[in-house]
């Protein structure tokens, strides 16, 4: 008889042997990205937290105060009695920011693109995703029952050919790409995807998450594209940068009206804890005023690309592709023996034979701390 117990050990079993078993580990984060696992002190190179903002005394006194006032939980969902004072006024500042009409915050980015995507794609219509796209939109996608079509990686002329074979044959079509790509840290070609867009009568989705507080002096992408705004959606995460939780999308009045009156993921699930909701709106209060920060997190990358001769780093994000996943997860674990904290990423989060180390950049970290790991790598790489 297969059990539930019977099925998952011999799944289990099936991803050890390839290297592709995954674990939690008990971390305790801290200041200056340092991170204690198994009472060792690490200093962490693959956090998302990239301006340090988790840490920020305004940001955590925000999150307490708010709690104090508020309460731990929003209690329902949004559409109920969960929608406290809190949110509007973050929407407000985010749209702001973004320089768009209006703002829909949902409890996290992965809510938000399996949200979003539905609301305006179903069995009839076409998506066209980027193939490095991110796991949650692509779930969107799939959710919304369209014919999903990828182009290559950043691939102009394969994006044109795509639409030129797929486009006239549905009565819409949505484009689907990332900014900053989280997996390899460059930047897609947005100003001719979005040209792409408004000439093939497509609307773009951008999935913003690792450009928000980095990119544009912290305002991140989307900005100034050749593209009606009314046909374009803009999502990030308050979980990364922002260094709280929970995500958001941007657009114009009647398109956020009408998420917030469709979005399942939104609707059929609780509001975010109003401490949370305070904490990202202190944290966007800081990225806003300190445009230096977002600068500190460049600068870290490509202090790090310059000591180990890699290519200079457009994002906060620089990867060492290694292939085998078992080859990942011993350069990760000789970095850990000197103290640096930099996971293994392992299909099927990237393609096989892409398994890497994805290093990211906070202003948080020291730069010595970057010149020491610069150093290390360096030797690493020359004895391998
Ligand atoms: C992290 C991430 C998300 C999900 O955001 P969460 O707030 O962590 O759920 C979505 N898209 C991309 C590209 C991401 O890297």
């Amino acid at each position: 008889m297969s059990t539930l117990e019977r099925f998952s050990r011999q799944k289990l079993e099936n991803l050890a042997t390839r290297g592709l078993k995954r674990e939690l580990y008990p971390s305790a984060r801290g200041a200056r990205s340092g991170i204690t696992r198994a009472d060792r002190n690490l200093i962490s190179f693959c956090c998302n937290d990239y301006l340090g903002l988790s840490q920020h005394p305004a940001v955590i006194a925000a999150m307490v105060n708010a709690t104090r006032q508020f309460g731990a939980s929003a209690g329902a969902s949004r559409l109920v009695t969960g929608n406290h004072t809190l949110y509007e006024a973050l929407e407000t500042e985010i749209a702001d920011f973004k320089g768009t009409e209006a703002c829909c915050v949902f409890g996290s980015g992965y809510l938000t693109n399996i949200g979003v995507i539905p609301c305006f794609c179903g069995p009839e219509d076409l998506i066209i995703a980027d193939e490095l796209c991110h796991a949650c939109q692509f779930a969107g996608a799939h959710l919304a029952g369209s014919t999903i079509i990828t182009y290559k990686h950043n691939d102009l002329n394969d994006l044109a050919a795509q639409l030129g074979e797929h486009r006239l044959q549905h009565e819409r079509c949505l484009i689907i790409t990332e900014s900053v790509f989280s997996m390899d840290g460059d930047l897609a070609p947005l100003e001719a995807i979005a040209e792409q867009a408004q000439q093939s009568d497509s609307w773009l989705m951008i999935d913003d998450a690792h450009a928000l507080g980095i990119l544009n002096q912290g305002r991140g992408s989307g900005h100034d594209l050749a593209l009606r705004p009314e046909s374009l959606l803009i999502m990030g995460t308050l979980s990364k940068a922002v260094g709280a939780y929970g995500g958001y999308v941007c657009a114009t009045g009647p398109v956020i009206e009408f998420i917030k009156s469709r979005a399942r993921s939104l609707i059929y699930s609780t509001g975010l804890p109003p401490g949370v909701v305070a904490a990202a709106r202190a944290a966007f209060r800081i990225i806003r005023d300190t445009p230096a920060l977002s600068q500190m997190a460049l600068d870290r990358a490509r202090l790090f690309c310059e000591l180990t001769g890699l290519p200079e780093s457009q994002s906060s994000i620089v990867p060492i592709i290694i292939g085998q996943p078992a080859d990942a997860m011993a350069a990760s674990a000789a970095l850990e023996e000197q103290g640096f904290l930099v996971t293994a990423i392992r299909p099927p989060t990237v393609p096989p034979g892409t398994s890497r180390l994805r290093f990211t950049f906070s202003a948080a970290q020291l730069e010595g701390d970057v010149e020491r790991l610069a150093l290390f790598c360096r030797r690493y790489t020359e004895l391998g």
